[in-house]
């Protein structure tokens, strides 16, 4: 799909790469770090003695794939934390924090999100070399349209703590 200005189009979602939803940036310049946290960190904000490798220099951002159909076709966009925040309805961190005690949430989620009508803005990526259009705004048609994060702890909640291992 090729586009000249920002479009706003409505689509389905049809599937959600659940393997990689986030990625750690440091948390005053938000410049992308890796992910291992003892990596070298963002050195222009390391000057600070209090620094200990926790992640209290780092933060996680949203950074989602997703594939959508339009009525014409199929195709991949990429969906940066201010769009995807509407949708998972939490910051990166939040969901990165419940999925560490829930392995399976972020495959849940995607499922939960997928079939969802969009109707999504996109505009070219602003890095010439990126290959998907970024979704720059997205507003969930479904008038019952719950953010994924409330599904997930719902449905955590019903199958309760029993699931828990013992071990
Ligand atoms: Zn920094």
């Amino acid at each position: 799909m090729e586009i000249d200005k920002p479009t706003t189009i409505m689509c389905t979602v049809v599937a959600i790469d659940h393997t990689n939803l986030c990625y750690r940036v440091c948390s005053l310049c938000e410049k992308t770090l890796p992910e291992n946290p003892t990596a070298s960190a963002c050195k222009p904000c390391n000057c600070s003695k209090s620094f200990n490798f926790s992640n209290s220099s780092s933060k996680r951002l949203f950074r989602v794939l997703m594939s959508i159909a339009t009525d014409t076709k199929v195709f991949v966009v990429i969906m940066f934390d201010r769009a995807a925040r509407v949708l998972f309805g939490c910051s990166a961190d939040e969901f990165f924090d419940f999925a560490k005690t829930h392995p399976y949430a972020a495959m849940a989620v995607a499922r939960a999100l997928e079939g969802e009508m969009l109707t999504v803005t996109l505009s070219n990526p602003k890095n010439g070399n990126a290959q998907h259009l970024r979704v720059v705004s997205v507003v969930p048609l479904r008038s019952g349209f719950k953010p994924a994060i409330e599904t997930m702890r719902d449905l955590y909640r019903v199958r309760g703590v029993s699931l828990q291992p013992s071990s």
